[in-house]
């Protein structure tokens, strides 16, 4: 049964660590040998020392449980073929500790767990489907509604849950489109301005992907994606100092400098439908950084971040300049209250 053996793993981690402080407690058993199972009724268990994101304080490294149950992620038959595509679970929560409960993460991946050796093979992927719904349903539609942003989301008859889905694949789906094979880029997206980079590449990929499909759900889950994004992660507690938090800023000056998110005297709408070549220029340049060689990439990056008027470091924070008037600006005051 899936449960005893992956309690053996975790079991066999707490083992190695011995009487030694839980900071000592590393989980490779788990990030290596662990094997979901799908199912209606499968029931996984990870256990192990993780960072959870939004968790109970910064920094925050513990010993953290989640049991879920699973099934296979497909990228739908729709979106153009990649290759490489890494085994991904699409879960819905059962049981959390605490710590797990109290943040907003929504995904784990060996890279969130503390181990000795560096995993360099993404062994397992979860996306908590239901926590992904859940905060749509109870912190970005409210938020939309309460920044009167007109979207075709607010009159779409299609499940939420098919959509929001739609939208991580695309994402996931903007990562393997890149130029890297994605295994490669596991180890470095450790760095903050690569991994800052790698989100903003998979956000436009997935963006410009979805806008050329002529399927239904296609045009939904491009809203959906950016709305989620700027909503949930922009104004997280300490987003100026998180990946998803900083990604999601840049995207929303991004967005709204083409045209994508227009101000008018009954709030804010949202417009993809001639956002293509606009998008896709976007990607193009975000590419380029993404694409340069390892000796080259933090230069390109703080450049390319530098001509849009931002420094971003690998110290404590991002200076984020809200132009005044703009988007940025008026919801940073709304939503950091
Ligand atoms: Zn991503």
């Amino acid at each position: 049964m899936a449960l005893t053996e992956h309690a053996q793993l975790a079991i066999a981690d707490l083992e190695a660590c011995g009487p030694s402080p839980l900071a000592e407690l590393r989980s490779d058993n788990v990030v290596e040998l662990l094997k979901l199972r799908s199912g209606p009724h499968s029931v996984n268990l990870i256990v192990g020392r993780m960072t959870v994101p939004g968790g109970p304080w910064p920094g925050h490294f513990g010993l953290e449980a989640v049991a879920f149950s699973a099934s296979d992620a497909q990228m739908p038959p729709w979106f153009p073929p990649v290759t490489g595509f890494q085994p991904l679970h699409l879960a819905d929560t059962l049981m959390m500790s605490d710590g797990f409960s109290r943040g907003h993460g929504t995904v784990l991946f060996p890279e969130l767990l503390a181990t000795r050796n560096k995993p360099q093979r993404q062994n397992f992927g979860v996306v908590f489907i239901d926590r992904l719904v859940s905060a749509y349903a109870m912190r970005v539609a409210p938020l939309a509604t309460e920044l009167r942003i007109s979207s075709s989301l607010n009159t779409s008859s299609l499940p939420l849950r098919e959509v929001r889905q739609i939208a991580f694949l695309a994402h996931e789906w903007g990562h393997y489109s890149g130029h890297m094979p994605y295994q490669d880029t596991i180890a470095t997206r450790r760095r903050r301005v690569r991994a800052t980079i790698s989100e903003l590449h998979a956000d436009l990929a997935a963006l410009a992907m979805l806008l050329r499909q002529p399927h239904p759900i296609a045009a939904p889950a491009a809203e959906i994606l950016i709305l989620d994004r700027i909503l949930r992660d922009a104004w997280l507690p300490r987003a100026e100092t998180q990946v998803n938090g900083v990604a999601a800023r840049y995207l929303l000056f991004i967005l709204e400098s083409i045209g994508c998110l227009v101000q008018t005297t009954d709030g804010v709408e949202v417009q993809l439908h001639e956002a293509l070549d606009a998008v896709s220029e976007q990607l193009a340049q975000v590419q380029l950084v993404d694409e340069s060689s390892a000796d080259d990439f933090t230069q390109r990056a703080e450049l390319y971040f530098e001509s849009h008027g931002w420094r971003p470091s690998n110290g404590a924070s991002h200076r984020v300049p809200m132009p005044s008037g703009s988007l940025a600006q008026q919801w940073g005051s709304l939503l950091a209250s």
